[in-house]
C-alpha cells in the first residue's frame, strides 16, 4: 500500500451524514422508515443511525440505475468526461481526506492515522487510476481464421449493465472505492450497499460523487442489512452483476442465488495465507513485516499472513521477534492519534474471535502471546499468538478475521508448497527470502492470486486482486476488473 504519510492533524469528531440514503440523486428514507443503530466499536456508544433499506428501496435503487444506464447524460457522455468526473472525485476525497479518515476511525474503530494514509490515499489513487482508463478502453479487430471468404470482424465492449455491490466493514471506503471506480470508468450505473456495521464513509462519499457532478442515478447508495438489502440486490431481475466482498460462507450464498439469473458475479471472500519465512531470509525484513501481515487493522484483513511458517533452528528467534513487535503495538481508539491496532469491529466479531481463540486452546494450541478481551468497554481484542502444529487446529485452519495469528515451525523446504496449500483458501501468501530461485518456485507453486516476496500488504490499483479456490473468483484492480464490468461483443461484417 502506498506509504505517503501525512499526519493526521484534526482530531475532532467528524460531522457525519445524516443516514439518509442515495437514489436517483436524492437523499431518502427506507420506506419502511426505520433506521439501523450505527456504533463507535471504541466505546460501544451510539453514533447515529442510518435508513434500513430494505426490498422495495432497493427496487426503486435499481430503477434508477435502469433509468440513468439508458440516459443519455451518461450513455452518451464522451470517455474524457467520464474521466474528469472520475478525477474530480479523486480530488473531492482528497480535499476531505482529513474528515474522511476521522469517520472511518470512529465508525470502523480503525487508527486514524492509518485511515488518513491507507485507506483514504487507497481510495484516492483507486480512483485517480481508473480515471485513466475509459479513453483507453477499446475491442480487437480479428482475422476470421476459418474463411477465405472477406469479413470485417471486430469486439466492442459495451457496459454490463446495472451493477449490484456489496461490501464489507473492514476496509469501507477503499472498498467501495475499488468497486465504483472500475465500474464508472466502464459506463456501467451503480447499486452499492455498504456493511451495516460501517455505513458512513459510503454515503460520505456519495455526498462527493453529487457534488463531483455524476449524473442522477448512476451511483445509488442503499445501507440495510445483508439479508434484507443485499438479498433483494442479489435477486434483482433488472442487476446485471453482483461484485461481492465479504465472508465466504455468503460468497457461496450469492453465487448459488446469483445462478437462477445467471447474473454475472464476482467474488472477493476470505482467506487463511500462509507467511513462509525460508532458513536464508533476512529477519529484519521478516519478523516485522510478518507481524504487519498478521496483525494490520486487527487482523480484519482477507489477505492477512496468519499461518507463519518459520524453520525450526530459527522458530524460537521468529517467535520472540513477532511477540515482542506485536507487545509494542499500542492498542487503542481509533481517533487516538498513537493508536496502531483498534477494537475489532463490533461485538459480534469480537466474540467470534475470543471464541475461535478458545477452540484453538482446547484443541491443544498453545497461546504464547494474547488471548483475551483487553478491558471491558470497546471491543478490543489483545493480538494473539498461538502456535501449533496439529494442522486441524481451528487456529490453523479457519480464517479468524482479528488480531491472531498461527506460528508453525517445519523441518523441510522441500514440503513447504505443499503445507502453503493445504487450505481451501488462495487468496495471498508472503515469502521471505534472498533465493531468488526459490522465491520463484514458491510463487508458481503456491495457489494464492498474490504472491509478496520480501513484503506485504502492497494492494495497488494497477495490480490484480483476488482468489483462488474458495478466496472467490474474479479479480479486481488493474485493466482485468474491466473485464467484469464490460460485455464484449462481437460484430461480424461480410464484405
Ligand atoms: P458478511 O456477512 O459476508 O458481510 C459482507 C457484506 O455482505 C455485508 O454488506 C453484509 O451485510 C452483506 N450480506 C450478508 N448477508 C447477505 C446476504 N444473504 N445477501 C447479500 N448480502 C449479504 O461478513 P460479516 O458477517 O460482516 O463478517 C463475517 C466474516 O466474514 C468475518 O469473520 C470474516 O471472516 C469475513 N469477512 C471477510 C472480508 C473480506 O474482505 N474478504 C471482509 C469482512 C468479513 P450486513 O452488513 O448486514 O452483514
Ligand atoms: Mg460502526
Amino acid at each position: 500500500m502506498t506509504t505517503q504519510s501525512v499526519k493526521t492533524q484534526d482530531l475532532r469528531l467528524p460531522h457525519l451524514p445524516n443516514g439518509r440514503m442515495l437514489i436517483g440523486g436524492q437523499w431518502v428514507e427506507a420506506l419502511g422508515g426505520e433506521r439501523i443503530k450505527v456504533l463507535d466499536p471504541a466505546t460501544e456508544r451510539t453514533i447515529g443511525s442510518v435508513a434500513r433499506g430494505q426490498a422495495a428501496d432497493i427496487d426503486l435503487a435499481v430503477r434508477a440505475a435502469d433509468n440513468a444506464l439508458s440516459n443519455a447524460s451518461w450513455s452518451k457522455m464522451s470517455a474524457l468526461d467520464r474521466e474528469r468526473l472520475l478525477t474530480r472525485l479523486a480530488n473531492l476525497i482528497e480535499e476531505n481526506a482529513d474528515e474522511l479518515a476521522r469517520i472511518e476511525a470512529l465508525d470502523n474503530g480503525k487508527a486514524v492515522t492509518i485511515a488518513r494514509n491507507i485507506d483514504v490515499v487507497g481510495a484516492i489513487n483507486t480512483f485517480r487510476y481508473f480515471a485513466g482508463w475509459p479513453s483507453k478502453m477499446s475491442g480487437l479487430t480479428l482475422p476470421v481464421s476459418s474463411s477465405s471468404e472477406d469479413y470485417h470482424a471486430y469486439t466492442i465492449r459495451q457496459p454490463i449493465g446495472v451493477v449490484g455491490q456489496i461490501i464489507p466493514w473492514n476496509y469501507p471506503l477503499v472498498m467501495a472505492a475499488w468497486k465504483l471506480a472500475p465500474a464508472l470508468a466502464s459506463g456501467c450505473t451503480v447499486v452499492l450497499k455498504p456493511a451495516e456495521q460501517t455505513p458512513y464513509t459510503a454515503l460520505r462519499l456519495g455526498e462527493l460523487v453529487q457534488e463531483a457532478g455524476f449524473p442522477p442515478g448512476v451511483v445509488n447508495i442503499v445501507t440495510g442489512f445483508g439479508f434484507e438489502a443485499g438479498d433483494a440486490l442479489v435477486h434483482h431481475p433488472r442487476v446485471s452483476k453482483i461484485a461481492f466482498t465479504g465472508s465466504t460462507s455468503v460468497g457461496k450464498h450469492i453465487a448459488a442465488s446469483a445462478a437462477k439469473t445467471l447474473k454475472r458475479v464476482s467474488l472477493e471472500l476470505g482467506g487463511k495465507s500462509p507467511t513462509i519465512i525460508l532458513p536464508d531470509a533476512d529477519l529484519d525484513v521478516a519478523i516485522p513485516t510478518a507481524t504487519q501481515a498478521c496483525f494490520f487493522n486487527s487482523g480484519q484483513l482477507c489477505f492477512a499472513g496468519t499461518r507463519l511458517f518459520a524453520p525450526r533452528n530459527l522458530f524460537n528467534r521468529v517467535l520472540k521477534g513477532v511477540s515482542s513487535a506485536v507487545t509494542q503495538m499500542k492498542v487503542g481508539p481509533g481517533l487516538d492519534v498513537d493508536t496502531v491496532l483498534g477494537p475489532v469491529v463490533s461485538e459480534v466479531q469480537m466474540e467470534r474471535v475470543l471464541d475461535k481463540i478458545d477452540r484453538g486452546r482446547n484443541a491443544g494450541a498453545s497461546i504464547e502471546v494474547g488471548g483475551s478481551r483487553r478491558g471491558n468497554v470497546g471491543y478490543f481484542v489483545e493480538p494473539t499468538i498461538a502456535v501449533t502444529t496439529d494442522v486441524m487446529n481451528p487456529l490453523y485452519r479457519e480464517e479468524v478475521f482479528g488480531p491472531v495469528l498461527a506460528a508453525i515451525p517445519y523441518d523441510d523446504i522441500d514440503d513447504l508448497i505443499r503445507l502453503a496449500n493445504d487450505t481451501d483458501y488462495g487468496l495471498g501468501a508472503n515469502v521471505f527470502t534472498r533465493d531468488i530461485s526459490a522465491a520463484h518456485t514458491l510463487a508458481r507453486g503456491i495457489e494464492a492470486g498474490t504472491i509478496w516476496v520480501n513484503c506485504a500488504l502492497v494492494a495497488d490499483p494497477a495490480l490484480p486482486f483476488g482468489g483462488f479456490k474458495q478466496s472467490g473468483y474474479g479479480r479486481e484492480n488493474s485493466g482485468v476488473v474491466l473485464d467484469h464490468y464490460t460485455e464484449i461483443k462481437t460484430v461480424c461484417v461480410k464484405l
